[in-house]
């Protein structure tokens, strides 16, 4: 079997394949999805693997690369998985799994957080009524600071300004303004859209077919560059009064877990969440969402990388070194070079998933 580390791919396309090919090996049933056909790069697609129950009495969903990005340490916790279920896992009877590879095959791809639209999948869920404008209080004012119409230099007082800001508002003042979701500044950070994207209609077209009928469903969402350095929180929907936290606790251990809206937490309140979306419409009472979040860096780093990249794919010149040197802290803010990282990670991510297929199933 291969280590954690041989689970990290180069690029998008190895990991798509060898998913599809370790999905094929495993017994999954697979579908592929385009996404982006512009005649000028590979086909872009979503795979799904499904395996187990027709007719599901609990459905676990494992979701990748909502931020494109991301997508090469969610693919790795997805090839691990499989590889463990083609050795010797197995799956419960009247369990259903599906994994969806890169929900964001473009961001994949070009080492971005956002898609092709330079949107922030997980901001371009809205609800209706809710719509795609306006943004949070706040940060408006940041927009000079966060997003400057020209490339990033290497002489950059981010990191002062940032923290400026942090001492002046404090950081649940710099969550909400830049990590809510904005709906006007399309070039900007955190940009949710103008309307749904293609992986979002895709996925609500969907979702209700790989979730089934099933009465339970736990969708477990992967995501890195929030939280301690190889350390996961599994972050929820539901506030601490819910009585839903316990069984949560119960499912993946009580120092994780952690709902929302704490005042110290890791996580900030956003609108149009993947999470927030999928259990509005198909059912909070059924529908258990929980967004696993493994931390890299500090989040004024982290904030600084996201910058330098989104000003270099807007202003700097395609391929130059300017553009290269972005992508690559960009890549070591959410998909660390560490061994140790990457070793925890994928151990953490395969408990995480086992612990979801073992849940005992509450009536
Ligand atoms: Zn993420």
């Amino acid at each position: 079997m291969d280590t954690p580390l041989d689970l990290f791919s180069p690029d998008y396309n190895v990991a798509a394949e060898r998913f599809r090919e370790a999905a094929a090996s495993a017994g999954a049933r697979l579908e592929r999805h385009p996404v982006q056909e512009d005649g000028t790069e590979p086909t872009l697609t979503i795979d799904v693997a499904t395996i187990g129950a027709t007719v599901p009495r609990r459905t676990i969903l494992v979701s990748s690369g909502l931020h494109g990005v991301e997508g090469f340490f969610g693919s790795a916790i997805q090839l691990r998985w499989l590889s463990c279920l083609a050795a010797d896992l197995s799956v419960p009877e009247g369990t259903r799994v599906v994994l969806v590879h890169a929900v964001n095959p473009y961001g994949f791809t070009h080492r971005r957080r956002v898609n092709e639209d330079n949107v922030d999948l997980n901001r371009n869920f809205l609800n209706p009524p809710r719509r795609y404008e306006g943004s949070p209080a706040g940060y408006a004012a940041l927009d000079p600071l966060l997003n400057p119409a020209s490339p990033p230099s290497r002489l950059e007082p981010f990191r002062l300004k940032a923290l400026w800001y942090v001492r002046r508002f404090g950081m649940p003042a710099l969550k909400a303004a830049v990590a809510g979701g904005q709906y006007q500044f399309p070039r900007g950070l955190f940009f949710g859209g103008h309307v749904p994207s293609t992986s979002t209609r895709l996925i609500r077209g969907r979702l209700p077919h790989w979730a089934g009928d099933a009465p339970r469903v736990i969708h477990l969402d992967l995501h890195t560059g929030l939280g301690a350095f190889a350390q996961h929180r599994l972050l929820l929907q539901e506030s601490a009064d819910s009585p839903e936290v316990e069984w949560y606790r119960e499912t993946f251990g009580h120092e994780t877990v952690e709902p929302s809206a704490d005042g110290d937490s890791t996580a900030y309140d956003a609108s149009g969440t993947l999470g927030g979306w999928a259990r509005s419409s198909l059912g909070s009472a059924r529908y258990r969402f929980v967004t696993a979040e493994f931390g890299t860096y500090p989040i004024v780093r982290v904030l600084g990388a996201l910058r330098a990249e989104n000003r270099a794919h807007h202003f700097a010149r395609p391929g130059s070194p300017a553009v290269e040197r972005a992508k690559t802290e960009l890549m070591e803010c959410f998909c660390p070079a560490s061994e140790r990282w990457r070793t925890q990670v994928v151990e953490q991510g395969l408990t995480i998933i086992e612990r979801a297929i073992g849940a005992a199933p509450r009536t």
